[in-house]
């Protein structure tokens, strides 16, 4: 997965100034998920999306794009006052129904896991794997959400989950990632953007349903 070409993408207002760098698998995808939902969509006017061969290759292009030219949404690599709760290189998961953060211990980051395993199962059939054993052709991945524990209308449901508390630090994130990524279903969620966002401070909510 971390092979796959991934887009560093900036988005302005109408005036020019820039308000998000983010990178993602699936840039129209992510967009489609998150449109209307974050308070600066409204205020989008462009957006540019710039491709590199791999993860790591947009990661360092990110870093440096948001170290020079401090989006305004941005946290991570950003230094400044910001208006986010969080302390500093800790995630920030946002609900993806009331779109606040979730304190510790007052929610969960969840995903369909059914749905996952189902996309993985056609994948296979579909002859989307490749030698390596990756899939190509996932472009709609399954999306984490989170969710305080008041917010979620079902709580019974079998979706597979993580409390927060357990999930804001780097190394937290990148320990469950694996955790995840050893899954058969894990391939097709979006587990990588999702908490790459929340890390870089919650621009977007996890998981928005269109
Ligand atoms: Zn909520």
């Amino acid at each position: 997965m971390t092979d796959q070409p991934h887009a560093l993408y900036r988005a302005f207002d109408i005036n020019g100034q820039l308000l998000y760098v983010g990178i993602s698998v699936n840039p129209t995808a992510r967009f489609n998920q998150h449109r209307a939902i974050k308070p600066w969509w409204t205020v989008l006017a462009n957006m540019t999306v710039e491709w590199h061969k791999s993860r790591e290759a947009a990661l360092d292009a990110e870093r440096d794009a948001i170290i020079a030219e401090k989006p305004i949404h941005n946290i991570m690599h950003n230094s400044g006052d910001r208006s986010t709760t969080s302390a500093p290189g800790q995630a920030v998961w946002l609900c993806g129904v009331c779109d606040r953060p979730v304190a510790d211990a007052a929610g969960y980051v969840q995903v369909d896991k059914g749905r996952a395993a189902l996309k993985v199962r056609k994948a296979i059939e579909a002859g989307l794997f490749d030698k390596r054993g990756d899939c190509t052709g996932t472009s709609e991945l399954i999306p984490w959400v989170a969710l305080h524990s008041s917010c979620d209308l079902d709580p019974d449901s079998a979706d597979y989950w993580m409390r927060v508390e357990r999930i804001r630090t780097r190394e937290q994130i990148q320990r469950f990632g694996e955790h995840v990524s050893e899954k058969r279903w894990g391939i097709a969620t979006d587990w990588d953007d999702a908490s790459h966002d929340a890390l870089a401070g919650g621009a977007f909510p996890t998981g928005a349903q269109t």
